[in-house]
């Protein structure tokens, strides 16, 4: 999947049209890459964000990015895990889908997104690597209108177990 590419870095810096934002639901900000999204965007994306009445698990609200090098900040609310068995599969999944469908609806043809819920979040990483890797494919297999999905991950072992996914994909389908 040539649009689709693993990398490590930092979000913040990413050129891309938009950026995905691993929020929380009250999208007013939190630690983690929530945290250095809102410090390198500045305060107007708190003032924005203040105006959007939050944002439930799995789905995802846009704003501008401001002082980022990228357009749009997509925000989603990750599931905390609690174990397995309160549908944090289909949740995650939905965070993808959800946030590459509002990039669609705006016009955004390329987009970073972090490592949804694993970090404070605790959603094991090997897990929610496999579903964020199918879900981004699957997408694309479809879609024409992305130019460039990136997945950032902050760290090289996070990377690893992301490029282990897309193999695994890759060699399934
Ligand atoms: P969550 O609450 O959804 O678990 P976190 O921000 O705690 O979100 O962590 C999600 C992932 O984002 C983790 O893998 C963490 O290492 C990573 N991360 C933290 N800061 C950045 C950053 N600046 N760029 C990219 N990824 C980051």
């Amino acid at each position: 999947m040539q649009r689709f590419s693993i990398l490590k870095g930092d979000i913040v810096k990413a050129k891309t049209d938009a950026i995905v934002n691993a929020a929380n639901t009250s999208l007013l900000g939190g630690g983690g890459v929530d945290g250095a999204i809102h410090r390198a965007a500045g305060a107007e994306l708190l003032a924005e964000c203040k105006n959007l009445g939050g944002c439930k698990t799995g789905e995802a609200k846009i704003t501008k990015g401001y002082k980022l090098k990228a357009k749009y900040v997509i925000h989603t609310a990750g599931p905390i895990w609690r174990g397995g068995k309160w549908n944090e599969d289909q949740l995650l999944k939905s965070c993808y889908e959800n946030s590459l469908l509002l990039a669609k609806e705006n016009g955004v043809r390329t987009i970073a997104f972090p490592s949804i819920s694993t970090g404070v979040y605790c959603f094991p990483a090997e897990r929610a690597a496999k579903i964020a890797v199918k879900t981004i494919c699957d997408f694309l297999k479809t879609d024409t209108f992305f130019q460039q999905v990136l997945m950032v991950c902050f760290d090289e072992g996070t990377k690893e177990i992301y490029l282990n996914a897309l193999k695994e994909y890759s060699e399934k389908s």
